[in-house]
């Protein structure tokens, strides 16, 4: 992306949350500041106008609040994926283990059902181990729609989480971190 380093510099670190040893990536400074927030939005509706969308789907929380800028952007539907017991209608949900425990995630079982061969976008603000990103994907297409790409506008590079996902999808982060 141009303007890297507004954008690094848009968001911030938070030592220490939510428990003692993780530095947090906090987004909500480059949401508050319209000339970052804008730079990414336009780098992604550039990058991705081409892939014939017919979805943006965007993993709970922060992953609504780019999918759905984005999704307005290309002209496109926005479907949320929620954590589990969140959404109120008939889901299909998908497990996933966590450092200690397992999390799940879930998707309406007719989220794409408009359309008859939905091309979907996957994206979060942050990819760390990808465990919450591939049970999204695998969600996308259980319920009969194709993950074009995950794309995350930050990525945890140390970790090898991208290298999972890219087994049954692909990956673009913004900025590796
Ligand atoms: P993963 O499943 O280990 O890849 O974790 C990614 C999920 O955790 C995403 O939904 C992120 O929003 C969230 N997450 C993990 N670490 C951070 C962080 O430092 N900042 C913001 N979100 C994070």
């Amino acid at each position: 992306v141009n303007d890297r380093a507004i954008l690094i510099n848009a968001i911030r670190d938070i030592p220490d949350f939510p428990k003692p040893g993780i530095i947090f990536k906090d987004i909500t400074t480059l949401l508050s500041d319209k000339e970052a927030f804008g730079v990414l939005m336009t780098h992604l509706h550039d990058r991705y106008v081409s892939y014939d969308l017919t979805h943006v789907a965007g993993i709970d929380a922060r992953g609504f609040i780019f999918g759905s800028a984005l999704a307005q952007m290309l002209g496109v539907g926005f479907v949320p994926i929620r954590k589990k017991g969140k959404l109120p209608y008939t889901t299909v949900s998908e497990k996933y283990s966590l450092e200690y425990g397992v999390d799940e995630v879930e998707i309406h079982i007719d989220a794409f059902s408009a359309v008859e061969k939905p091309r979907v976008l996957l994206i979060d603000d942050l990819i760390a181990t990808g465990g919450t990103a591939y049970a999204a994907a695998n969600l996308i297409n259980k319920v009969g729609a194709e993950c074009i790409e995950a794309c995350f506008v930050m990525g945890l590079d140390f970790l090898s989480g991208q290298s999972k996902l890219r087994d049954i999808v692909e990956v673009y982060t913004v900025i590796g971190v």
